[in-house]
């Protein structure tokens, strides 16, 4: 597995967290009061949850590295093309993932 599959598959289950969670928020307000107060509680958290999703592949670490791989992280996982590297490490998002047991 490259390191371009492995955010592609780290954004995907985001993806598909964030989405259950807005099946589940609907169909809780659903059954919710219809109270303007409680509704607002709940848009904001949902709110919340998607943004931290979103910021989570900015911050995606890199997997040779470990730290953060920023903006490159993003591209990646949203499918850019090009040949991209890690800012902090320079290795190439084409290589494979670094064997987790050989890790410092
Ligand atoms: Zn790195």
């Amino acid at each position: 597995m490259t390191i371009r599959q492995y955010l592609k598959r780290r954004s995907d289950r985001y993806a598909t967290l964030a989405f259950a969670l807005l099946l589940v928020a609907g169909v809780v307000m659903g059954y919710a009061p219809r109270i303007l107060a409680v509704r607002i509680v709940f848009a904001v958290l949902v709110s919340v949850v998607l943004a931290a999703a979103f910021w989570s592949l900015f911050e995606t670490p890199c997997p040779n590295c470990g730290k953060s791989m920023g903006s490159i992280g993003f591209w990646v996982s949203v499918g850019r093309k090009s040949a991209e590297r890690c800012p902090q490490c320079d290795i190439s998002v084409d290589v494979d993932v670094p064997n987790r047991e050989t890790r410092k």
